[in-house]
């Protein structure tokens, strides 16, 4: 048996299980919006830790709680709150694809802004636009 110091250390961890439709791995849950900010941050640290969240602007306790990203099937399931180990957090990870995601997530913060950019100069053309006479 090998032994491996960084097993010692147990990390906290919300397991969401395999899809039911399509037995895919990349499985995540909802989380309710508060605000925009508040929400990129816990899908940055999400995703940083091996975990997949999307928000969602009100969750029902009869509400769907559980996604997969593979199928985009939605079910309600139980998330296990559970101590994991360093390889086990990294297998998650791995099976999760996190840093894709936080790829895209970069991604689609920068689009935001870009889009956002977009809708400040198109509001000054319109505003400096000549009369018609
Ligand atoms: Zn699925």
């Amino acid at each position: 048996m090998s032994f491996k110091l960084s097993n010692l250390f147990k990390h906290p961890y919300y397991y969401v299980p395999p899809c039911p439709a399509c037995k895919s791995p990349m499985t995540g849950r909802f989380v309710p919006s508060h605000s925009n900010e508040a929400n990129a941050w816990i899908m940055r640290s999400a995703f940083k830790h091996g975990e997949l969240v999307a928000d969602v602007e009100d969750l029902a306790p009869s509400d769907d709680n559980l996604f997969c990203v593979s199928c985009g099937h939605t079910w309600t399931g139980h998330v296990a709150f559970k101590f994991i180990t360093t390889a086990e957090l990294e297998e998650e990870r791995r099976k999760r694809d996190t840093k894709k995601m936080l790829k895209l997530l970069k991604q689609q913060e920068m689009e935001s802004m870009s889009g956002d950019d977009k809708k400040t100069i198109l509001s000054s053309i319109m505003v400096f636009k000549p009369p018609v006479i």
